[in-house]
């Protein structure tokens, strides 16, 4: 259920200042089976971590994590984040951070168990390493926590003053993750090429322009080894698209900054999570948001480029197991009324759906919900590309 009293706490990560830069990790660490040696490394950040994990992933900890740090004679502190990156679960977490009196924070899980770190991390001024367990987001990577209410609906992101100190991937952790988390994940990595270069494909700033670059490479990356790297797990090629979602989706974050982050795809992600809560994983509410963003270009600016674009990602969704459709999603029997919230809290002044080069009513954008595998028109739409986006590339 929607809390249309939410929707005026929404914002978007505006508070980075232009003059700071958190663009990568103080250190990566990454291989197979490298979990077994980090226990020095983390030790040079303290000697009393406090860990957090959600509930399946802090059981797993006590046979591969925790011996480690035992070893390295650190005196660990395990917490479950609970529900989600929550309000309730940060004040709770804060708590037994300062009652463990924890010198250093580690973040063990997906999005959000590493998000809820690095925010406890940077609301106690601790340093924070993230060890992720599933390719599903860059949330290892950024200086970034997103926000949300007890029911998974988003309420705002924060910006963090650095990356994290210390990002721990290893390889044989991932495996171990669902495979729809890495699906899921590369949803969320190829949306940075839609989105960056609808909000950045212009600028003149040479970090911007290197960024967008990147995330057309990661696009192109991720188009042509996903298929392969999805049916051999722990592979080369799959080694490789792991890198792209977790890694470099982060750099191009990082190097992006605030300006070069999200428009419509992530603003849709947004709404859905009011009504659909915990019900699908984030990076596949994004990569449903990027074909309503690809219809909407389409719709409103009659162009070619998306229309094709959104064709291309329809076989490409197929091929690998994102969703198309709201039907996709779990949301077949939504209601005009939820479809209209989500819209709503889409459309909110803050959203970053106004990066747009066009207004988008709140009509238009539930009729581009609903049309996302609609068929390419094709002369309905021959005659109508204007120079401009004829130098787009979508
Ligand atoms: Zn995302």
């Amino acid at each position: 259920m929607a809390n249309r009293s939410l929707t005026g706490n929404l914002s978007t990560q505006t508070s980075n200042s232009l003059l700071t830069l958190t663009v990568a990790p103080g250190k990566v660490m990454r291989g197979s089976g490298i979990l077994h040696s980090v226990g020095k490394e983390i030790a040079r950040w303290g000697s009393r971590p406090l860990l957090v994990a959600g509930n399946s992933t802090l059981a797993m900890t006590h046979k591969s994590l925790q011996p480690i740090l035992a070893k390295a004679n650190l005196v660990t502190a395990a917490s479950n984040y609970g529900v989600d990156c929550c309000e309730a679960s940060l004040q709770t977490l804060k708590t037994t951070a300062q009652e463990h009196q924890a010198d250093v924070i580690i973040g063990f899980g997906g999005g959000k168990a590493l998000d809820t770190a690095k925010l406890v991390a940077h609301q106690l001024q601790l340093p924070v390493v993230t060890i992720p367990t599933s390719a599903a987001t860059c949330a290892a990577w950024t200086a970034l926590s997103n926000v949300y209410s007890e029911t998974g609906a988003f309420l705002y992101d924060v910006a963090l003053c650095r990356c994290p100190d210390l990002l721990i991937l290893d390889y044989d952790l991932i495996t171990t993750a669902p495979p729809r988390t890495l699906v899921a994940g590369i949803g969320d990595a190829i949306a940075k090429w839609y989105e960056a270069s609808v909000s950045s494909g212009n600028s003149q700033q040479t970090l911007i322009i290197s960024a967008v670059q990147q995330a057309r490479v990661l696009r192109d990356i991720l188009l042509q080894k996903s298929a392969t790297a999805l049916q051999a797990p722990g592979s080369e090629t799959w080694q490789e698209v792991v890198d792209a979602t977790v890694l470099l989706a982060g750099v191009i974050g990082g190097l992006g900054g605030a300006q070069c982050r999200t428009v419509a795809a992530h603003a849709v992600h947004n709404g859905l999570t009011h009504i659909c809560g915990h019900g699908s994983i984030h990076g596949e509410k994004v990569a449903y948001g990027i074909l309503v963003q690809l219809r909407l270009e389409e719709m409103l600016q009659n162009n070619q480029l998306a229309a094709s674009g959104r064709q291309q990602l329809l076989k490409f969704y197929a091929e690998i197991g994102l969703p198309q459709k709201l039907d996709d999603l779990g949301l077949g029997n939504i209601t005009l009324g939820e479809l209209q919230t989500a819209a709503e809290i889409a459309l909110n002044p803050q959203s970053d759906i106004h990066r747009l080069p066009f207004t988008v009513a709140i009509e238009q954008l539930m009729a581009a919900m609903v049309s996302t595998t609609a068929p390419m028109d094709s002369k309905d739409v021959k005659n109508r590309v204007s120079p401009r986006e004829m130098s787009q590339e979508v």
